[in-house]
């Protein structure tokens, strides 16, 4: 079944400024029309919307699932499922597999099992360098001709700016993005977490926030110098909203994204929810009522690359995201095995889950604290990296692919470990009281998840 009639919703298409109760009706996997009363033709579904938000299929272009050579943490298939669950129809998958994704045969291995396996669309990235080491450029064109989106070496970054700058000349003349996770390992060093006062009180090494703010410059210089496309990921400090804020500005081809853990979370959290809820949490305290969600200094589930930061950074990247200067939002869904997170908070590895909460908290911080309108929320998950990444998706015109999300902006849940169909559940978030939440994903005309019917999957 692709097709659908979705009745009654509150249909948003910032794509096309849409912003209107109406019908909208599908068939054979393709948006048919979208109006006031439109009937279903025989033997099509009527979904009723009434009371939700009818928005284009999400994109998430920044995840990790694992495949292949680590499905102990993720596969395509475990993947999808929790992105389908939180409401996206697209996700985007990072290359630093194992082996990374550097040529055309690794690129088809992944076409294929997100062909068998996949439950919403799978996207890929290529390598920037051969094995992500850094040194040697991978075969950008034979990986573009493989259909890679976009180049990166997320998890690493290529410090040598030379090949940087190689590598964004064949991105410019193959038409693709180079994303870039921003981190000067010199500065870096061994940093686990923010360098400030949490890291000073808690004795762990720290991750300066110039580390990330260099390579955010480098990337203006370097788009300027080629004329790349360069779009930073996960952005976590300050001073990178305000670079990229000024060579917007001049016009140079530059973008940004940010996660919610670090829109939402500070690097008080690393000591303990008592800290974070004394110190950096009362912004939230009113959506959790009574009862704050509790955990122990030094959790490693509140580890990650890069780093919570201060209050002021996460100031700055809601004001980035206010204005316009951050584009995206993406979850960095980054599943581990709990015996890899369950040690020594130096020894954990960096990354947490995403994929199922980023709505909710994204409509928590930014349009019910009316920071953003809803519109402006919803193109940061669907128009706006649809276009980035030249992916002919992210709308709900007439003709487009039926790739849709419905979503209730006022529900109120709690995220817990059961509920998660992700394989890891390296997840800080477990217990929070969330408002707003996805209640179907359609992906070409057919409902993959609903929450009416959580084995609706294919
Ligand atoms: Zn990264």
């Amino acid at each position: 079944m692709n097709s659908l009639l979705l009745t009654g919703g509150q249909v948003v298409d910032p794509a096309n400024k849409f912003d209107s109760i109406a019908d909208v009706l599908i068939l054979e996997g393709k948006i048919s029309a979208i109006g006031k009363k439109l009937s279903a033709p025989a033997g099509v579904e009527t979904f009723d919307a009434k009371g939700k938000i009818v928005s284009p299929g999400l994109i998430d272009l920044h995840v990790h699932f694992r495949e292949p050579g680590q499905t102990a943490k993720e596969n395509i298939a475990t993947g999808t499922a929790a992105a389908a669950r939180g409401g996206f129809t697209s996700v985007v998958c990072m290359p630093n597999t194992s082996p990374a994704i550097d040529s055309a045969g690794t690129v088809a291995l992944i076409h294929e099992r997100a062909r068998e396996q996949g439950i919403v669309n799978v996207f890929v990235t290529g390598a920037i360098t051969k094995s992500i080491a850094g040194e040697e450029l991978a075969p950008i064109g034979g990986l573009k001709k493989a259909g890679v989106i976009a180049i990166t070496d997320d998890g690493h970054c290529v410090q040598n700016n030379e090949l940087m700058r190689r590598a964004c000349e064949y991105a410019k003349m193959f038409d693709l993005p180079i994303f870039d996770h921003c981190q000067d390992y010199s500065l870096v060093t061994e940093g686990v977490m923010h360098e400030g006062y949490w890291s000073l009180a808690l004795g762990l090494r720290g991750w300066p926030a110039a580390g990330e703010e260099m390579i955010v410059a480098r990337n203006i210089l370097l788009a300027e110098l080629t004329g790349a496309k360069i779009h930073c990921q996960h952005l976590s400090a300050a001073r990178s909203v305000e670079l990229i804020r000024e060579a917007k500005k001049r016009g140079v081809s530059i973008s940004g994204e940010a996660c919610p853990h670090h829109f939402t979370l500070t690097d008080s959290a690393v000591a303990g929810s008592e800290k974070f809820w004394a110190d950096d949490g009362k912004i939230l305290a009113p959506t959790q009522a009574a009862e704050l969600p509790a955990w122990p200094a030094y959790d490693t589930n509140f580890k990650m690359n890069p780093p919570l930061r201060s209050a002021k950074d996460r100031e700055a990247i809601l004001a980035g995201l206010a204005d316009g200067t951050i584009d995206i939002l993406c979850s960095d869904h980054a599943p581990h095995c709990d015996y890899e997170k369950e040690v020594e908070f130096d020894y954990a590895p960096f990354g947490i889950t995403g994929l199922e909460i980023e709505l909710a908290l994204s409509l928590m911080q930014l349009v019910h604290t009316k920071r953003l309108s809803l519109a402006d929320m919803i193109a940061k998950f669907t128009v706006n990296p649809a276009r980035l990444l030249n992916l002919g998706k992210g709308t709900l015109s007439v003709g487009a692919d039926a790739d849709v999300t419905v979503f209730d902006l006022e529900q109120e849940w709690v995220y817990n470990r059961e509920g998660s169909a992700s394989k890891s559940k390296n997840n800080p978030f477990f217990g929070w009281k969330l408002k707003g939440k996805a209640v179907a994903t359609i992906v070409g005309g057919r409902t993959v998840w609903s929450e009416q019917n959580e084995l609706a999957c294919v």
